[in-house]
């Protein structure tokens, strides 16, 4: 059985909330003096701390509930809160595959929990029989499913993703960075059918603001009510949510910007094809795509000479480098730069 008491850390039961001034008293008219804000300005005030706007809007764009959402100052934020509400440090332990994210890692690590990485399989697929050996460890809090992927740029097959969410007793995160790029369905709409999941999206990707950090989880209100206690009590920015209700206000430009990134990434892929120094593209559900090429540390070096940044991750996976689909103009630019090494 879930047992979503058993996965809480102590500390975090027990935890009693800071209450804010914009969480006590909700109200938008009247003389505020609550807050020992600055009376003058126009950034003068605390923003929204449970960010109601943002998430109706959010709510009507996905078809769900209000009460599903989480907003965080960048999805990077819910891996932190995740490792924070259910991992005691220096005892429990998160799981994901490798390669993947390096965020999981990171934040793993400063959290003093270990993270176990269990390689996929040479399609970039789970391997359910090693998988498997975890999935009753009572220390193993947490499984990290980034699907599409980064760095291989794949989803990971549904039936595998549901065969974890079944048979692991603690919470599955699906972070779906790059979900808006994909054809799967999003895992947004199972969030009902079980009680161990949060799936992570981000305003950094396809929506256009990596600047601004917006980060959402979708989850049940269980959980969700978990977040809440944890996170910092303004931890979106009002410029942040504003930013964010304006791209929602704009959803002709999202779709529009969405389909060219994959109309150029087709053009990408085939003029990639055409390269001599490039021995494979892996499938791509994302907005970019990962590529083995004769020799990944000079093809990244050279393009750097030309003023072309793209991603080695042959530490990752030998001899690979990441691009991300940039506008056409970019493209054949890196296109140009890259026939230029064969013939020179
Ligand atoms: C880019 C990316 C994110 C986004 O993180 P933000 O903090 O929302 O910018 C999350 N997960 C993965 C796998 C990513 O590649």
């Amino acid at each position: 059985m879930f047992d979503l008491e058993r996965l809480v850390r102590p500390n975090i039961k027990a935890l009693k909330p800071y209450s804010s001034a914009r969480k006590e008293y909700t109200g938008t008219e009247g003389i505020f003096l609550d807050a020992n804000e600055n009376p003058y300005g126009t950034l003068n005030r605390y923003p929204d701390p449970l960010q109601r706007d943002l998430k109706q809007q959010l709510a009507t764009f996905k078809g769900v509930s209000e009460g599903t959402i989480f907003i965080g100052n960048g999805s990077d934020e819910v891996i932190d809160l995740a490792l924070r509400i259910f991992c005691n440090p220096g005892t429990d332990k998160a799981l994901t595959f490798s390669p993947s994210y390096g965020m999981y890692d990171v934040s793993s690590a400063i959290n003093d929990v270990k993270l176990i990485k269990l390689p996929l399989n040479t399609e970039f697929q789970i391997d359910r029989q090693t998988v498997r050996l975890y999935l009753e460890d009572p220390t193993v809090k947490l499984i990290f499913v980034c699907s599409p992927n980064n760095p291989t740029g794949n989803c990971f097959r549904k039936t595998d993703i549901q065969f974890l969410l079944e048979h692991f007793k603690g919470i599955v995160i699906i972070d779906e960075a790059y979900a808006d790029f994909s054809e799967e369905d999003s895992w947004v709409n199972r969030i009902g059918e079980f009680s161990n999941l949060v799936v992570s999206q981000t305003f950094s990707k396809a929506w256009g603001l990596a600047a601004a950090r917006v980060g959402v989880a979708y989850t049940n209100s269980s959980i969700l009510a978990l977040f809440d206690k944890v996170k910092p009590p303004y931890n979106v920015s009002r410029l942040n949510q504003e930013a964010a209700l304006a791209v929602l206000g704009n959803q002709k430009e999202y779709k529009r910007q969405i389909q060219q990134i994959k109309n150029e990434k087709e053009v990408l892929i085939k003029g990639l094809n055409e390269l001599t120094l490039v021995n494979q593209i892996y499938p791509s559900d994302a907005n970019f795509v990962l590529l083995n090429v004769n020799n990944a540390k000079k093809t990244y070096e050279y393009l750097i000479q030309h003023q072309i940044i793209v991603r080695n991750r042959t530490k990752l996976v030998k001899d690979c480098i990441r691009i991300t689909v940039g506008t056409e103009e970019e493209n054949r630019m890196l296109l140009k730069a890259l026939r230029a090494i064969k013939s020179g």
